[in-house]
């Protein structure tokens, strides 16, 4: 046997939630441990949220260059060198990446290569390659992310994607079939459609993006048909026949089978979390469902010193609830009183144009026994949104009706992931509609949308009538 290595706190992965977790342990006087089998920087920032914005944000300046002759831009032959633009993707997550690493090393915080595996609630074996290591520690955050969904009958290949292959393609698909328009589905589909591709999304629900407003999914649905974007809902995936060069897709809608033919099919029809390899169960940890590991308010397991993060316990699989729980474990094994609470937390789709809420939706208010007043304000009636030649969308706020307090605001529309962090702030910080109208709002800007939103709840706005 080897000599086991002592730490205070172990943290396991580091996507944003054992990163940050490993940062805030330290920064409260901690000695920290980080161990992660692959690359710094989980999911979020290697094959996740960021590369996909990368490549978004490539996909809306393309497509923006070739539409924008009613401004009077007239670009023809707008070419596109995908090459060029996955080096720029892939030059943003290795800035991201290798700032992790500078911020744990800064914050000594030790970092250690291999895959963990726990011998029972105080060490674990972390084996890298041929060698192993044995780590004990007081306490551990577990922190172990989530990985694709594999259908049996559409297996993996270099044809049958799922994210991390879509994010890596070496070139455009002519022709994409998207299965599951959940949001990572639909960001992609939506970021293809922009860099050139023929794209139909298959979706087994009555609706894709069903997380979403119906009244805001309305809109992505119509910028989605204007790129060509095909969807068939109530479809259910049969099977995939790999071809030479290509796939074909067999699905089923309304009883009849089609087929339909593509260069490539991704598959995002859900994310499993990574918490079968690690013997969890055998030292003792309580599951819920599907695989997620049941959790209180300070993100501790039923074994009190281990604590579990991000998309491997309940709630939304997002980069910063993930980091938030991170946050409150790390100061919970520090002693600190800190608790989580999810009213506030944003969630966003970056599709064309975004979608964004907080909070409380109209349905989830009714679903609550809340009484509300709920009140919208249009893109189309705003200067700059006219200005940017971008006026679909809207931003509606939900308030308490006895007192006027906001419980949560949708925005969906050009700058929605970015306005809805003012939203956010007003909501943890119990502001009313009243307080958001009495917020002067620069001109001309689209956080004036969400004044007069306020306004619109008050009874009072200025332009509209
Ligand atoms: P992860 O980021 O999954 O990190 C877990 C880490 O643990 C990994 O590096 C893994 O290698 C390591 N690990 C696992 N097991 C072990 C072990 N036994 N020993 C050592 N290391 C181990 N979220 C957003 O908020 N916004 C977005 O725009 C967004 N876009 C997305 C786009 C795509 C295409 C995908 C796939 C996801 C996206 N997400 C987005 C979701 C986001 O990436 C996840 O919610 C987030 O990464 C979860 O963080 P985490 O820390 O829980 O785990």
């Amino acid at each position: 046997g080897d000599f086991p290595i002592e730490t205070d706190t172990l943290v396991i992965g580091s996507g944003p939630g054992g990163y940050v977790a490993a940062i805030r342990a330290a920064q409260t006087g901690q000695k920290v441990t980080i161990v992660e089998k692959n690359v710094l920087g989980g999911v979020c920032l290697n094959v996740g949220c960021i590369p996909s914005k990368a490549l978004i944000s490539v996909g809306h300046r393309f497509e923006q260059a070739k539409h924008s002759d009613d401004m009077g831009i007239i670009a023809s032959d707008v070419k596109l060198d995908f090459s060029k633009a996955q080096a720029f993707k892939d030059s943003v997550v290795k800035k991201l990446t290798g700032g992790v690493e500078g911020l744990l090393k800064g914050n000594k915080v030790e970092i250690v290569q291999g895959e963990a595996y726990f011998v029972d609630a105080h060490s674990v074996r972390i084996i890298n390659g041929e060698s192993a290591q044995t780590y004990t520690f007081n306490n551990v955050i577990i922190a172990t992310g989530s990985r694709p969904v594999e259908i049996p009958t559409f297996k993996f290949s270099d044809r049958v994607l799922n994210s991390t292959g879509a994010l890596s393609l070496q070139e455009v698909p002519g022709k994409l079939v998207v299965i599951g328009g959940g949001y990572i589905g639909t960001e992609l589909g939506s970021a293809y459609a922009n860099l050139g591709s023929q794209v139909t999304i298959i979706e087994g629900g009555k609706d894709i993006l069903a997380g979403f407003e119906k009244q805001m999914t309305q809109i992505v649905k119509k910028g989605l048909k204007k790129k060509g974007v095909e969807m068939e809902v109530n479809a259910s995936a049969k099977g995939v026949e790999e071809t030479e060069n290509g796939v074909v897709v067999t699905y089923e809608v309304g009883g009849e089978e089609k087929k339909v033919e593509a260069d490539y099919v991704l598959v995002t029809v859900g994310r499993r979390p990574n918490t079968d390899e690690m013997g969890l169960a055998e030292i003792g940890v309580e599951f819920g469902e599907r695989g997620l590991i049941n959790v209180d308010k300070q993100c501790r397991t039923n074994i009190p010193n281990i604590y579990a993060i991000g998309d491997i316990v309940a709630g939304p699989q997002l980069a910063h609830k993930a980091s938030y729980e991170g946050k409150v474990a790390a100061e919970a094994i520090a002693g600190e009183k800190s608790i989580v609470d999810y009213l506030a937390i944003p969630a966003v789709c970056f599709t064309d144009p975004e979608m964004a809420t907080v909070g409380y939706n109209e349905d989830e208010a009714k679903a609550e026994g809340i009484e509300y007043t709920a009140a919208k304000f249009p893109f189309a009636a705003n200067g700059r949104a006219l200005a940017l030649n971008q006026t679909e969308g809207f931003v509606k706020l939900v308030a308490r009706k006895e007192d006027g307090l906001l419980i949560g605001a949708q925005i969906v529309g050009a700058g929605a992931s970015d306005m809805i962090a003012e939203m956010g702030l007003a909501i943890e910080g119990g502001m009313t509609a009243e307080d958001i109208a009495l917020t002067i709002h620069a001109h001309p800007t689209l956080g004036e949308i969400t004044m007069e939103a306020a306004e619109v709840l008050l009874g009072n706005p200025i332009h509209i009538v």
